[in-house]
């Protein structure tokens, strides 16, 4: 005798599958909180009510309101990425939108974009040799003095004529956009020392091709070169990735010094990868027929 049994095989695999997703991510974003809060030396919940208030503080200078409307209509648990749509919709509606409402427009706007990507034919040659040489270290430097930095670079520009037009085109694009208001020298130099463009003029270098071509030459120049007599020694630097501590003095150093700061920051991450290591990220799962169990997850 036999029998037949009807069973939905999704529903036996699919829900704890999804389940065993949901719990991965916790504890991916459990240990990465831990993570930032011991970097910044504090406890969790130290940790986590900072983060809330900064999100507070951002969401409202960001869009006007004030921390407790912020906190009312529950935009600063929204990614920063869309806070834009929410003003949009703001002005459009003439009221505050919805999460509902922002997500649609969300997806309509990627939808969009996606459409936009599509309809553009790719005009940058996807020649790998081309890309390393338009987005390479040396570009900057040919952009902003118009010589050749060396050999192999002259050489690719005398063969290819594509990336020839390109770096012509920057480089004219460069010595257009110069105005009184650029970096002066001794600024140059001071990005040169610290790797830091002045606090005042971020705005200025942020929205101006010369200046950012400028400052993007100067800080590679920092990163490469060479160490100053205060910077952080091999010793010292031995001492944060067994010990995970940075020296009173090292920290004032870092304030002033790009590289020691990345350099710091890069051992501190070996000695937490030895404490707290990061799961991997969590895969995602049955992307097809996932939003079927959408409902049933919250059981
Ligand atoms: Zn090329
Ligand atoms: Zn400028
Ligand atoms: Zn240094």
């Amino acid at each position: 005798m036999y029998r037949f049994v009807r069973t939905n095989f999704a529903d036996e695999f699919v829900l704890p599958q999804l389940r065993q997703e949901k719990d991965e991510w916790e504890a991916y974003c459990y240990t990465s909180e831990c993570r930032k809060a011991m970097k910044l030396g504090i406890s969790l919940e130290e940790y986590r009510k900072a983060r809330k208030e900064e999100e507070i503080q951002y969401v409202s200078e960001r869009l006007g309101l004030s921390p407790e409307e912020a906190v009312e209509h529950e935009y600063d648990k929204l990614p920063r990425s869309v806070l834009y749509i929410v003003k949009k919709l703001t002005e459009e509606l003439g009221r505050k939108p919805t999460r509902d409402e922002i997500w649609v427009k969300e997806r309509k706007d990627l939808d969009d974009l996606k459409k936009c990507m599509m309809s553009i034919s790719l005009e940058e040659s996807d020649n790998p040799e081309c890309l390393a040489f338009r987005y390479g270290n040396l570009c900057d430097e040919y952009i902003v003095t118009g010589v050749a930095p060396n050999r192999e670079f002259s050489r690719h520009l005398a063969e290819c004529s594509e990336c020839l037009s390109h770096i012509m085109e920057s480089r004219e694009r460069f010595l257009n956009s110069k105005s009184l208001n650029c970096l002066t020298a001794d600024e140059c130099d001071t990005i040169r020392i610290s790797g830091f463009g002045p606090r005042d003029r971020k705005d200025h270098i942020g929205t101006c091709y010369h200046c950012l071509t400028l400052f993007r030459k100067c800080e590679k120049e920092h990163l490469s070169g060479q160490l100053g007599s205060e910077c952080l020694t091999k010793d010292t630097l031995h001492t944060i990735h067994t010990t995970g501590d940075i020296p009173e003095v090292s920290k004032e150093h870092m304030k002033n010094c790009l590289r020691c700061q990345k350099a710091a920051e890069k051992h501190k991450d070996i000695y937490m990868d030895a404490i707290i290591p990061l799961p991997k990220l969590p895969k995602t799962r049955f992307k097809s027929i996932r939003d079927n169990y959408k409902d049933r997850m919250t059981t």
